[in-house]
C-alpha cells in the first residue's frame, strides 16, 4: 500500500518453508519484490521445516516453485543466481525449544556481517496449531523482544471460533506489541480490493450516493469451481463460513460499508472497519433460518469431467455435515445503511470461479419513457469485479443508436488490462512489502478478527447443533442450493452472476 519508502535491512524467517504456501505464494512474491527493486541491499530469507535439506537443495526446490507459480513465468538465470545467494535453510522442529537458538545465531551472524540491526519478520506459514508454540518459543528465546525491529505474520485461519481467537490474541499480546502482529487476509492485498477505497474516497462522485437513500442492496459473491480435493482434512473442520465468510467476505463488506477515514493511517482505517462489524445486526435463533443458508456439493460433471461429491472426496467423512456453500443476509444498523440488505455468498464446485461486489442502486423515482422503449431496463449497478476479471463497471441506461427512442443497459468500464500495461502485483507482494515497511493498514487487527467471529458465532453454533437433513443439496457446476435462491428471492431480488462479457 505504501510506495515511496525505502525498505530496511530485513531477515525473513519462514516457518513452513517447505510447504505449499511458501511454494505458491511467498517465494514468488519475494522474488518479484527483488525483481522490482523493493528488497534492500541487505536481506536474507531463512526457510525452515523438518525436512532435512541443504541450502542448495532448498534453493533448487524454490527455483522449481518460481518456475511453476510465478506470475511472470520462468526465472531469469542470472537474476535467480543473485537472489538465491540471499536464501538459506534451517531444518528445525518448531516444537523443539532448543532449535530456536539456531535461528538466533543465524540472525546474529547477519547482524554482524551487515553491521546493522535488521528487521526480522517471522512468517508463520504452518498449521494453526503451531502458532502458539512458535510465538511462545520466540519469546522464551528472546527473539521477539525488540518491539521495533521484530514482526510476526500469522496466516489464516486466525482461531476456529470466538473463544479460540481470543485465546490466540491473548497469547500474542502477552508476547508482542500489536504493532508487531500482522494477521494476513490476503484478499486485502488484492489490487481491486484496495481500489474499493480509492474509488470511494478519491472521487467526489460516488460518496454522496453511497447510502440507504440511493443504494437498494449489495451483493458480495466469491465462488470457486474447484472442489475440496485433497484438503478435506483441514476443510472438514472449517467449512465455507469459517474459511471464507469470517474473513474475506466480511472484509469486503467492511470496505463497502465503512465510513470515510479521517486519514489513511492503519489504525484510522481499521477503526472505521471495526465500526462496521460492531454495527452489524446480531442474529437471533429465529433470524438464522431466514437469513443464513448452507449447502454441500453432490457429485456431478464439470467441463465434461465427472467429479465426486464432497462426501466422496479423498479422506472425507462420508457423513460430513460441513457446508461447502454458505449465503447470509446481513444488515448494518447505522445511519448510513439502516435496512439495506448485504447478501453474501460463497461456495465450492460452483458454475464459475469469480469474486465480485455488486451495488444495486434504487430505481428512478419516475418513469418518463413509455414502457416499450425500455426492453431491458435495469436499475443502475456498480460491479466491482475482483477476480478473475479485474474491473469496475458502472451499468447505466442509454439510448440505442437509431431513429426511434429505445433504451438499454450499457457499461462504463474501468478495466485494469485495458488501462494499464504493467501487470498487477500479487496480493502477497503487497502484503510482504507492507510488512517490511511496517504498514499495518491491510492487516487485521485483533479486535477486528474477534468482532467478525462474534457476529457469526450464533450461526455457526446453530449449524453445528442441527445437522442438515438435505446435504448434499447442490450439484457440481451449479450456482448453489435452491435455499440460497429462496433467501434472496423472498426480498424480490436474485443473485447476479458475473458476466463473462460484462452483460448479464
Ligand atoms: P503445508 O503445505 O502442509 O505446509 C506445512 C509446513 O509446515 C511445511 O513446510 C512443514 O514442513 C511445516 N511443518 C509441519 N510440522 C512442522 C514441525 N513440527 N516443525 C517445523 N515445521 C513443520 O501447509 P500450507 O498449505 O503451506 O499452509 C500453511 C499455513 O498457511 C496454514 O496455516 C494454512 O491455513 C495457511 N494458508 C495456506 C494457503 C495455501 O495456499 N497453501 C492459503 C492461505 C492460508 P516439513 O514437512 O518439512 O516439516
Amino acid at each position: 500500500m505504501s510506495s515511496s519508502k525505502e525498505t530496511q535491512p530485513t531477515i525473513f524467517v519462514i516457518f513452513g518453508g517447505t510447504g505449499d504456501l511458501n511454494a505458491r505464494k511467498l517465494t514468488p512474491a519475494l522474488y518479484h519484490l527483488y525483481l522490482d527493486g523493493w528488497l534492500p541491499k541487505h536481506f536474507a530469507i531463512i526457510g525452515s521445516g523438518r525436512t532435512p535439506l541443504s541450502d542448495d537443495e532448498f534453493r533448487t526446490k524454490l527455483l522449481d516453485d518460481i518456475n511453476q507459480f510465478s506470475r511472470t513465468g520462468k526465472a531469469d538465470k542470472d537474476t535467480w543466481k543473485e537472489f538465491a545467494q540471499h536464501i538459506v535453510y534451517q531444518a528445525a522442529d518448531v516444537k523443539d525449544a532448543t532449535t530456536y537458538k539456531k535461528f538466533g545465531q543465524r540472525i546474529a551472524d547477519y547482524e554482524k556481517e551487515w553491521s546493522v540491526q535488521p528487521n526480522v519478520i517471522y512468517y508463520l506459514a504452518v498449521a494453526p496449531e503451531f502458532f502458539p508454540i512458535i510465538a511462545s518459543n520466540l519469546a522464551k528465546s528472546k527473539l521477539a523482544s525488540d518491539t521495533k525491529c521484530t514482526r510476526i505474520v500469522i496466516e489464516k485461519p486466525f482461531g476456529h471460533d470466538l473463544e479460540s481467537s481470543r485465546e490466540l490474541n491473548r497469547l500474542l499480546s502477552d508476547i508482542f506489541d500489536e504493532r508487531q502482529i500482522y494477521r494476513i487476509d490476503h484478499y486485502l492485498g488484492k489490487e481491486t480490493v484496495q481500489n474499493i477505497m480509492a474509488f470511494r474516497f478519491a472521487n467526489a462522485l460516488f460518496e454522496p450516493l453511497w447510502n440507504r437513500n440511493y443504494i437498494e442492496h449489495v451483493q458480495i459473491s466469491v465462488t470457486e469451481q474447484l472442489g475440496v480435493g485433497e484438503r478435506s482434512g483441514y476443510y472438514d473442520g472449517a467449512g465455507a463460513m469459517r474459511d471464507m465468510i469470517q474473513n474475506h467476505l466480511l472484509q469486503l463488506l467492511c470496505l463497502v460499508a465503512m465510513e470515510p477515514p479521517v486519514n489513511f493511517t492503519a489504525d484510522e482505517v481499521r477503526n472505521r472497519k471495526v465500526d462496521v462489524l460492531r454495527a452489524m445486526r446480531r442474529f437471533t435463533p429465529e433470524d438464522i433460518r431466514e437469513s443464513a443458508v448452507r449447502g454441500q456439493y453432490a457429485a456431478g460433471w464439470m467441463k465434461g469431467e465427472q467429479v465426486p461429491g464432497y462426501r466422496e472426496e479423498p479422506g472425507a467423512n462420508p457423513k460430513s455435515n460441513t457446508e461447502t456453500f454458505a449465503a447470509v443476509k446481513f444488515f448494518v444498523d447505522n445511519w448510513r445503511w439502516q435496512d439495506v440488505p448485504f447478501y453474501v455468498r460463497t461456495g465450492k464446485r460452483m458454475h464459475r470461479s469469480a469474486s465480485s461486489i455488486t451495488i444495486q442502486f434504487r430505481d428512478v423515482p419516475h418513469f418518463v419513457f413509455p414502457p416499450e422503449t425500455a426492453e431491458s431496463w435495469q436499475q443502475n449497478r456498480l460491479v466491482i469485479s475482483i477476480q478473475p476479471e479485474m474491473s469496475i463497471r458502472l451499468q447505466v441506461q442509454a439510448k440505442r443508436p437509431g431513429l426511434d427512442m429505445m433504451l438499454n443497459t450499457v457499461d462504463m468500464v474501468f478495466d485494469y488490462k485495458g488501462t494499464y500495461t504493467s501487470q498487477a502485483p500479487e496480493a502477497y507482494e503487497t502484503l510482504l512489502l507492507d510488512t517490511m515497511l511496517g504498514d499495518q493498514t491491510l492487516f487485521m487487527r485483533g479486535d477486528q478478527v474477534e468482532a467478525a467471529w462474534d457476529l457469526l458465532m450464533p450461526i455457526l453454533n446453530s449449524w453445528q447443533g442441527r445437522a442438515s437433513q438435505s446435504f448434499p443439496n447442490y450439484s457440481a457446476d451449479s450456482w448453489g442450493p435452491e435455499v440460497a435462491e429462496a433467501l434472496i428471492a423472498r426480498d424480490g431480488f436474485h443473485w447476479f452472476t458475473l458476466p463473462l462479457n460484462g452483460n448479464e
